[in-house]
């Protein structure tokens, strides 16, 4: 499993991590940056970028690709580093600790705050299974698939910081949003287990009302969790419900709200009728002869939920997720690796060149990289135009 050795992180330097933000930048419009043009954008002295990269290269930080063009490309350490260290420059924690997580798109991990204080540091990894797949059976399209885990991360962490403070304003029990950048989210570490790791509740009747009453209340606010179960429910001593992982989540309005919503209530249903024993009888209206197991009574019917308008687009906006990217993170949720991925990258495409004039994480972010250097933005974005129609004419 993916190993953070934090400690590597003291032993880069500025330079390192001006190369390393080089790449970055590079790969908004390459999937492997040729070596040239890092040397271009990050513009140390007396061919200094050579020596940094084989460093990088040594810390597992950047991939070495030689097979089309000489260049590098961002493996999942580099970027988490270039995440972290912008983190603690912010101040918002200053180490990192264990792996608490490990889920099948994320890593998460304990950081401690200066005054000692722990928060969870959950780092998304959306892409990391789904794109293999994909790789193996679209070949065309592998030149560009490497730069859609960087996207879609990114897009994950920014739809999970958006929902988990828009969730907590309407008095959710979820995490405190602490703060987000590039594919990385820190938020208040929950105490408790996953409901999963439980064996036994003092009164498993009332956490399972508390539970489904949460996915009711969503849906009344406009929104389905598409991924409540034991797995996503963490429970403390006092049987305190809070839910977390919010990325795959869809506003009522979705297509397939029904489906997701009634999925949703079944997981709950299941596994309280499983690991508990909780008995549901099957409603009157399904004792009706057909082969399916009836409806259990106390499912609460999506259809006749009264809507509290208006959550998705105020709330969300406000921590600058948009509907575009909704839908592209939507695109690639529902799609998975079957997924047609044209319209991914193609989408994807578009949006690495909309972020240039965002100027969002990353230019903000590397600013203090490159404080002496003011062209640097500008630069390395005119450069990447000119390498770019080079290596591809060849
Ligand atoms: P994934 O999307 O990969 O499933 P989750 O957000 O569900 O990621 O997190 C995976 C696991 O990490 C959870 O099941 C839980 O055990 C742990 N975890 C996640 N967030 C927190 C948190 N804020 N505090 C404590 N543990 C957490
Ligand atoms: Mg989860």
């Amino acid at each position: 499993r993916m190993k953070l050795d934090v400690d590597v992180l003291r032993y880069l330097s500025k330079d390192d991590f001006r190369v390393l933000t080089a790449v970055e930048l590079g790969m908004r419009n390459h999937e492997i940056v040729p070596t040239e043009l890092i040397d271009r954008i990050a513009r140390l002295k007396h061919g200094g970028t050579y020596k940094v990269l084989k460093n990088l290269l040594k810390y597992k930080l950047l991939h070495h690709d030689s097979s089309k063009y000489d260049g590098f490309r961002l493996t999942y350490l580099g970027y988490d580093f270039l995440a972290i260290k912008t983190m603690v420059n912010k101040g918002v924690f200053v180490s990192v600790g264990r792996q608490i997580g490990v889920g099948k798109e994320s890593d998460i991990f304990e950081v401690a705050r200066e005054d000692g204080r722990v928060l969870a540091m959950k780092l998304h990894r959306l892409g990391r299974v789904s794109f293999r797949a994909v790789k193996t059976k679209r070949d065309y399209l592998r030149h560009r698939s490497s730069y859609n885990w960087l996207y879609l991360s990114r897009l994950a962490a920014l739809k999970e910081f958006a929902f988990m403070k828009a969730l907590e304003t309407h008095g959710f029990p979820v995490p405190n949003a602490v703060e987000q950048n590039r594919h990385c989210v820190i938020m208040s570490l929950v105490q408790g287990f996953p409901l999963v790791q439980v064996r036994q509740l003092q009164n498993p009747e009332t956490v399972f009302e508390t539970i489904i009453g949460l996915v009711v209340r969503l849906a009344e606010h406009g929104l389905i969790h598409c991924d409540f179960n034991e797995f996503n429910i963490m429970i403390d001593d006092e049987e305190k419900i809070t839910m977390i992982d919010f990325p795959q989540m869809v506003s009522v309005s979705h297509r397939n709200a029904q489906m997701y919503f009634d999925r949703d209530v079944e997981c709950i249903f299941k596994f309280f009728r499983k690991r508990f024993n909780l008995s549901f009888q099957e409603s009157i209206e399904d004792i009706d002869g057909s082969d399916e197991v009836g409806d259990e009574a106390g499912k609460p019917c999506f259809s006749a939920i009264e809507r509290k308008s208006g959550f998705l687009d105020r709330d969300l906006s406000a921590s600058g997720f948009t509907r575009k990217d909704e839908e592209d993170i939507q695109r690639f949720i529902e799609g998975g690796a079957e997924h047609d991925t044209d319209t991914i990258s193609d989408s994807e495409g578009v949006d690495l060149v909309e972020d240039q004039d965002e100027v969002g994480t990353v230019d903000g972010d590397s600013s203090h990289l490159v404080e002496q250097n003011d062209g640097f933005e500008s630069e390395g974005k005119d450069e990447s135009c000119k390498v770019c129609e080079s290596s591809e004419s060849e």
